[in-house]
């Protein structure tokens, strides 16, 4: 019989997911429901922010995987039937499975953050998921007079990609810099500790010591609510009007996830790491930002990892095998400057049924180093970038 193999959503997980299925099981039909036509990566759209890149080198798209024989369905996941085994999308089709994967990415919890509805994000851009959003924050940054206050508030973990709001504020603080020499940079932070924090902060205060300032959590730095119109952002005593506000806000699994029954009272997808399977489903998988795969981060790096990790163990389950245990590993870039970077490395192992980082392995980037070791660094992320988009995407 011909395997049914049904993956919903095309970014770094789905996409990675659904060519991993197709090159595993070449006579399985491998259908990926994804409703844009274009892809925008988020990974180096810092860049694209701090206008150090072109939106138009984070767009992919799906040529690639339908010259390899996947179907696209280009239209939105919007119920599954765990028992009957059938995905229903927007148009009204329904497509049955033998097996799922889930790779939804986050959708975010409007009104976490009181007056944070969809309607702010307009006027008070998230960018954290990219494209328009990514365009809007750039486009207010350009508009703003020299000596005006940007404000980046940052959502208590587990949120996509921990040292993204960070590499975001160094890069912005290098355009003000350059750019906008009297304004200022306020990180409003919902969490005490982050990541790469000596890296990041000793690079705030070699490069940006009058641009950056950052209160966390300790520091009342949580951003409760927000008036968008008048550009006002309030944590528990304060109010503080920015010219460009940068609201990044708390997140959960994408919608689709908790319509499947796979998400729990979390927001996030408990998976067995063997597989990625689902505690909850049987016969789906769940990869990427939706799981719950601590101590792995919500990277692009870590979804890439798990699809291929998921199209394996599903190959295996499928001609009667049971998965094996392995390693997985995640390395994250973030840019410090335009021309510079460090990176965090992490090894896990998923040998007894949990994820487990493995001791003494992974590290950061030494906290003195010579600039020739940053820019090296920064050369390497933008190998990563154009290695993990071409496994992706083609
Ligand atoms: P996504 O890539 O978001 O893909 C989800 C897809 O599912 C989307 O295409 C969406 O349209 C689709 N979808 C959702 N719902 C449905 C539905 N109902 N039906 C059909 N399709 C659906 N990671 C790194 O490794 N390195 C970095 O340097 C890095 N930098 C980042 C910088 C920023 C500013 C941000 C925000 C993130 C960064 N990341 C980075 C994180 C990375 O972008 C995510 O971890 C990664 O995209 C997760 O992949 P995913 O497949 O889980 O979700």
């Amino acid at each position: 019989v011909r395997a049914r193999l049904v993956v919903i959503g095309g970014g770094f997980g789905g996409a990675t997911a659904a060519r991993f299925l197709k090159r595993a099981m070449p006579s399985a039909s491998v259908t990926l429901i994804e409703p844009n036509a274009d892809y925008y990566a988020c990974p180096f759209s810092n860049l694209v922010i701090a206008g150090m890149r072109d939106l138009s080198k984070q767009r992919f798209g799906y040529d690639a995987l339908k010259a390899e024989g996947i179907d696209i369905v280009p239209d939105a996941a919007v119920d599954v039937d765990p028992v009957a085994r059938t995905v229903s999308v927007k148009s009204g089709d329904t497509l049955p499975y033998d097996k799922l994967v889930l790779s939804p990415g986050i959708d975010f919890r409007w009104g976490a953050i009181e007056g944070y509805d969809k309607a702010a994000a307009d006027l008070m851009p998230h960018a954290w998921k990219a494209g328009p959003q990514t365009v809007l924050l750039r486009k207010q940054l350009e508009a703003m007079e020299d000596g005006g206050l940007v404000v980046i508030s940052v959502p208590p973990a587990p949120f996509r990609c921990p040292p993204g709001p960070y590499e975001r504020a160094s890069l912005i603080a290098h355009y003000l810099k350059t750019h906008k020499p009297k304004s200022r940079l306020l990180i409003l932070d919902a969490q005490d500790k982050f990541s790469k924090q000596p890296l990041f902060e000793q690079a705030w205060s070699d490069l940006y010591p009058d641009v950056i300032e950052r209160y966390g959590a300790n520091e009342f730095g949580r951003v409760v609510s927000v008036a968008p119109a008048s550009g006002i952002l309030s944590t528990e005593f304060e109010d503080i009007r920015a010219d460009v506000a940068n609201v990044i806000p708390p997140q959960q699994a994408g919608a689709i996830a908790h319509k499947a029954g796979v998400a729990d009272m979390t927001g996030w997808c408990p998976i067995d790491p063997l597989s990625f399977s689902s505690t909850l489903q049987p016969d789906i998988h769940v990869i990427g930002d939706a799981t719950i795969a601590s101590p792995m981060p919500k990277s692009a790096f870590s979804a890439n990892l798990q699809a291929k990790l998921c199209a394996l163990q599903i190959t295996a389950i499928l001609s009667g095998q049971a998965p094996e245990p392995t390693t997985l590993t995640n390395t994250c870039y973030s840019y410090l400057s335009d021309d510079t970077a460090v990176s965090i490395t992490g090894v896990y192992t998923n040998a007894d049924g949990t994820l487990q980082s493995v001791p003494g392995s992974g590290g950061l980037s030494p906290l003195m180093a010579e600039d020739i070791i940053r820019h090296n660094e920064a050369l390497q992320a933008r190998t990563w970038f154009h290695t993990i988009t071409g496994q992706t995407f083609g």
